[in-house]
């Protein structure tokens, strides 16, 4: 009855608190419950987001070790994973652009390891954004910076930037918390979008972790959320601690989705049809470096193209007008 009443109050637009969520992701995936969360989550998706499907690409730009040294990531300097080393040149990611381009996709990400050069980081995306059309958002996903680097990201074109505070960042991350927060605050201030997801989810993450990141998110009134469980990267610290199922993420995107509100998308990742019958209505493609990848080119392993990003949310019965 507690759950029937908390869904029923978010389709009338009350917001979420803390407990509020918990309770919601303490929901048995096995219940009656669970059904009702997820009709609640889709429900909301197709009516608000006018039953569109998203697809948004990201090229990693770089695959080098990584001095922030995630215990869950492929390039932490300390347990890099990948076969070799590289920087893509600007003509390399243009050609793949390209390609994205008539895909039809919506949003465009450039990623770098957190050691990129700014400046570098900068003089690319300059020529990167003279070849995007203007439909197509530009998004950057970097490591940490301040309100003028972000000034800087706004003047080369981008419209908005993927940044996050990890899930036990500063223990399972060297980022010390507050860095994350001023660079959300400078994303924020600077006009950029923010981009905000729930990550990486494991099985030893508590659910009022998740709310707590999940409240973060709809306090900078995202528009476009995500939550991603984490892939066991053989080699890597967190490897044994093993992931989450498919079916559990379905259930903590459902909440995430209630609890933030978001005003153009949800998106759970890495990609998994079950999620797109609890308000995902945004995939993502995945080209170059990957932090959930030993294969340098993810787009040969567990990266998905935006092809098959917008057939399966054609299965899912989202429009997929481009
Ligand atoms: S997740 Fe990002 S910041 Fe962390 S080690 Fe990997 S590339 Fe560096």
């Amino acid at each position: 009855m507690l759950t029937a009443n908390l869904l029923s109050s978010v389709k009338q637009g009350k917001l979420l608190n803390q407990e509020e969520a918990v309770t919601l992701l303490n929901i048995d995936c096995r219940s009656q419950d669970f059904y009702e969360l997820i009709s609640t989550a889709n429900y909301l998706s197709r009516t608000q987001f006018h039953n569109k499907g998203l697809v948004f690409a990201q090229i990693g730009i770089n695959a080098e070790p990584c001095s922030v040294n995630c215990k869950f990531c492929s390039m932490g300097q300390g347990h890099y994973a990948l076969p070799v080393t590289w920087r893509k040149e600007p003509h390399e990611i243009l050609s793949e652009l390209e390609l994205l381009i008539s895909s039809g996709i919506n949003d465009f990400f450039l990623m770098t390891t957190a050691d990129y050069p700014v400046s570098e980081f900068l003089e690319i995306s300059k020529i990167i954004s003279r070849h995007l059309p203007d439909t197509i958002r530009f998004v950057a996903n970097i490591g940490d910076f301040n309100l003028e680097t972000a000034k800087q990201l706004k003047n080369v074109g981008f419209t908005g930037a993927y940044h996050i505070h990890r899930l036990r960042e500063g223990i399972d991350t060297t980022v010390n918390p507050e860095i994350r927060v001023n660079t959300l605050n400078a994303i924020r201030d600077a006009g950029l979008d923010l981009y905000y997801c729930v990550e990486p989810i494991g099985p030893e993450h508590s659910y009022d972790e998740l709310a707590t990141e999940m409240l973060r998110a709809r306090d900078y009134h995202v528009k476009v959320m995500a939550v991603m469980r984490r892939i066991p990267v053989k080699g890597t610290p967190l490897y044994d601690k093993g992931q989450i199922s498919a079916i559990e993420l379905t259930k903590i995107a459902a909440v995430a989705r209630l609890v933030t509100l978001p005003q153009r998308a949800m998106n759970a990742h890495e990609v998994t049809p079950m999620t797109l019958l609890a308000g995902v209505n945004q995939l993502y493609a995945e080209y170059g470096a990957n932090p959930r990848d030993t294969e340098s080119q993810t787009e040969k392993n567990r990266g998905f193209s935006a092809e098959k990003a917008w057939h399966m949310l054609w299965e899912a019965g989202y429009s997929t007008t481009k």
